[in-house]
């Protein structure tokens, strides 16, 4: 039976990345993962370039129960941290917009950058490997699986949230923490699309624009794309991890702009212009339409009233999106919620009431936003882990 200082659960980001820092600690380290293959979610992250870290990544860029608990790990283990890790490895990288950065090549090189890692520090994977139970022991933890038996000192529940069961997502974290007396918030898919009522669904798929959304008190500038089934881009992701159902999103698709004057100006020009011509100039031309139609506006500017004025720019400016509800785990990006952070030291990321049991990466609540800051979690909270374990 193989016995380890330290077993990790799940090959991610935040598992590969523990189980190096660990080994080159000197730790004898074995990862367990049920896939065939590590690092599946690298690989599809960012577009396959994967988006590994955000240079504005701080306790203000999370959701979490507990605001403050990831300061500790994140101020310990910096993007600053990584990036010269990937420089080291010779990774290509760019920055896209916003602090975000990505590999030039493929996220394929940030996986082998991770394995080479675990490889330098003797750490073990083992793959293919179905976990069938935990329990605590005298001297630490026994794992059954269908390998065969596992002893541990201590084990790192890494297996990650719900979003994309398809390439190995599954509950497994939940219900061990569980089993173990953790608390736990309640999990909702993040990062996620919008669905629509089909009687507010719009013909504009495809269509995107910059706006301002505003939702469950916090405002993102970003890119609003119109699909078949709802909304998505990534301001509607950003907001989606505010959103709770039933709750309403503010929308302003003219951001920084002032629409009832901009019409006020044109009627007072006494030029004999239309609606939907002037908003084609500052809205792509299909929405311009599909806009006036839909909120039934008069089509010429002269004729317009102070009131309608007013009410064609609260149209625009802050248009009330209901959203049906997402589209859930299956596209979702992560998963909001999770173990209980007050369940766990913001230090070790020890479970307080089960000592050797530490939880890393996306099953701890703590939540990203879009833009490289969930990977930045995985590797500060493994390297939080994997410097105490
Ligand atoms: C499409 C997509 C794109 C993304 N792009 C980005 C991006 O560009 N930047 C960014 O910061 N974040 C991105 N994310 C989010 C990011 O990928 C995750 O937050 C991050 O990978 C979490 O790492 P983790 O190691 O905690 O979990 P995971 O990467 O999910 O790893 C968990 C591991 O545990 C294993 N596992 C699960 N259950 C079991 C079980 N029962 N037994 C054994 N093993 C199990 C899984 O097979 C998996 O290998 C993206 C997510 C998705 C879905």
């Amino acid at each position: 039976m193989p016995v380890t200082d330290v077993l990790i659960l799940g090959a991610g980001g935040a598992g590969l990345f523990c189980a190096a820092v660990a080994g080159k600690r000197g730790k004898s380290v074995v990862v367990l993962d049920h896939n065939d293959k590590p690092g599946k979610k690298i690989l599809i992250s960012g577009g396959g370039r994967c988006n590994f870290t955000n240079l504005g990544a701080c306790a203000e860029t999370y959701l979490s129960g507990n605001p403050h608990f990831a300061k500790s790990a994140l101020s310990r283990y910096t993007p600053h941290d990584f990036l010269a890790l990937v420089e080291r490895h010779g990774i290509a990288w760019h920055e896209k917009k916003l602090g975000q950065l990505f590999c030039d090549g493929s996220a394929k090189e940030l996986l082998a950058m991770l394995l080479a890692e675990c490889t330098a520090a003797h750490a073990e994977l083992h793959l293919g490997t179905t976990i069938h139970d935990v329990q605590r022991t005298e001297s630490g933890f026994s794992i059954a699986t269908d390998k065969g038996d596992y002893q541990a000192g201590k084990i790192v529940l890494a297996t990650g949230g719900l979003s994309i069961p398809p390439i190995g997502a599954t509950d497994f974290g939940y219900r061990l923490a569980r089993q173990f007396g953790l608390e736990m918030v309640a999990t909702q898919p993040a990062l996620v699309p919008f669905t629509l009522a089909p009687s507010d669904l719009f013909d504009l798929a495809g269509v995107a624009l910059d706006c301002e959304i505003s939702c469950g008190g916090t405002t993102f500038a970003e890119a609003l794309l119109f699909t078949h089934k709802g909304l998505s881009g990534p301001a509607i992701l950003q907001a989606s991890s505010y959103w709770d159902a039933g709750q309403p999103c503010l929308i302003d698709l003219l951001p920084g702009d002032d629409l009832a004057e901009r019409i006020r100006v044109a009627k007072r020009s006494g030029a004999k212009q239309t609606l939907p011509n002037l908003l084609a100039d500052l809205l792509p031309k299909r929405l311009a339409q599909v806009w006036v139609s839909r909120h039934r506006i008069p089509e010429q500017v002269h004729h317009l009233t102070e009131h309608e004025i007013e009410r064609i720019a609260a149209c625009v400016h802050r248009w009330q999106l209901l959203p049906a509800g997402t589209e859930g785990y299956r596209t979702a990006e992560v998963t909001r919620g999770g173990i209980a952070t007050g369940e766990l030291s913001s230090k070790t990321m020890e479970a307080r009431k089960v000592p050797g049991l530490h939880c890393i990466g996306e099953v701890v609540d703590v939540t990203g936003w879009l833009g490289g800051y969930n990977f930045q979690w995985a590797w500060a909270s493994a390297h939080a882990a994997g410097s105490a374990l």
